[in-house]
């Protein structure tokens, strides 16, 4: 043991907050690489020291609590960067109208907390969620029961009320003297959204989600179009004033032109991007740009939208291929939430990995890169002075994908919230 180390463990004294993780495998996502009979020393929630079991169990405070897991394979906590806790599920727009039309907003959160318990007892142990569509700042509330212990959850990172423009988001369609809820903050023009995106901030938004385009339709070119639903200036006004707050910013688009005008505007992550194309792959490359793909999403709605809506799903596969061997940077993000909260989003991996990913690059969109996306270097993997998230289950996930939605054990800031 070097001496410094053992200063340390000593220094740390025996704490009830101290704890002594026994990994029989610990996957390392950075390589790929499997240590065998590792010990995690936990200290306050974070990883205070790694090693070998032996080295580190013997330095370690007489009396430790010691969770066992020598019979399993232990890996970071899982990063979903693409949820909305606060939706059922919404295959056709009628299961969207009536979750805004006749759910309270306290219901909604009611069973949002029950997502954000799901989520956390599969392994997702942080999450971005991207709208409450319709249910106001009850993210915001979420997130705080959660960080007060109030209810079981992941760390949420939230986005309050996505924006749209006027006439280009649901409810719409409906007779034109109603006055009807929206599932956005509709807001239009270039002053209105710096003030628009203040309040934001202001309300509890850890990010700014935009609706950037809508109306998909195959273009003469074989390209999947779209209609933008900002002005050029509209959308850099968004990523000017959230940046200058220190936030981030999300971009939902399907089509070339969204993803055309969410790049030129400068956002950080594009949701879904089904009309992606190697040229936009590069600009996304250079810029730096996260890509969440949302596959299963994709596929779980298709149903019911129509062969465009399948068509586009085919050639969201084939833009996944496509920018992964490009080297675009794709975090994991299903899309929770347009499918029912009874689905795990661990089968997002399996279709990264049927779309052409290895087992560790799918591993890694769900840690290494999921945090990186988010801007927390202490998330998503499990080195020194890393939150204590970590998953274990006792098949290799490298050999069989699917085997992450059969976890063992979860923990999160060192706390154990699933042992089976
Ligand atoms: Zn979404």
């Amino acid at each position: 043991m070097r001496p410094l180390l053992l200063l340390f463990l000593t220094a740390l004294g025996l704490s009830a907050q101290t704890s002594l993780v026994h990994a029989g495998r610990l996957l390392d996502l950075r390589t790929g690489q499997v240590r065998l009979d590792q010990a995690l020393l936990i200290q306050e929630g974070r990883i205070a020291a790694t090693g070998a079991w032996a080295q580190i169990s013997a330095a370690a405070p007489k009396g430790v609590t010691v969770l066992d897991l020598s019979d399993q394979v232990v890996l970071p906590g899982l990063i979903e960067a693409h949820t909305h806790v606060l939706l059922q599920g919404n295959r056709f727009s009628q299961d969207y109208a009536d979750q805004i039309l006749k759910e309270s907003i306290p219901y909604r959160t009611l069973r949002a907390a029950a997502a954000a318990r799901a989520g956390l007892n599969w392994g997702f142990t942080a999450m971005r969620d991207l709208g409450t569509e319709g249910a106001g700042y009850a993210d915001v509330d979420l997130k705080k029961a959660i960080e007060t212990g109030i209810v079981p959850g992941p760390r949420l990172f939230v986005a309050g009320r996505a924006f749209s423009a006027t006439g280009t988001y649901p409810l719409q369609n409906y007779a034109w003297e109603l006055d009807l809820p929206s599932g956005v903050r509709v807001v239009d023009g270039v002053e209105a959204i710096r003030v628009a995106v203040r309040d934001e901030v202001r309300r509890g938004a850890d990010w700014i989600k935009v609706y950037v385009d809508r109306g998909t339709s195959l273009g003469a070119d074989g390209r999947l179009r779209s209609m933008t639903n900002y002005r050029p200036e509209e959308l850099k006004a968004f990523v000017e004033e959230a940046h200058r707050l220190g936030k981030r910013t999300s971009a939902h688009v399907k089509g070339w032109d969204g993803i055309d005008a969410a790049l030129s505007a400068g956002f950080d992550t594009l949701e879904h991007a089904d009309g992606f194309t190697d040229d936009l792959f590069d600009r996304a490359i250079k810029q730096g740009t996260f890509w969440c793909p949302t596959l299963y999403a994709g596929l779980w709605v298709a149903e019911g939208r129509g062969p465009l809506g399948r068509k586009s799903t085919e050639m969201l596969a084939i833009a996944f291929r496509r920018g992964l061997a490009k080297g675009v940077k794709i975090a994991l993000g299903s899309d929770i939430g347009a499918f029912p909260w009874t689905e795990n989003p661990a089968k997002e991996l399996v279709l990264m990995v049927q779309d052409g990913m290895t087992p560790l690059q799918a591993l890694q969109a769900a840690t290494l890169v999921g945090a990186e996306l988010l801007g927390q270097p202490d998330l998503g993997h499990l080195g020194l002075g890393a939150r204590a998230d970590l998953v274990a289950l006792t098949e290799d996930p490298l050999k069989d994908i699917t085997a992450l939605q059969r976890l063992r054990t979860v923990v999160k800031g060192g706390v154990v919230v699933r042992r089976d």
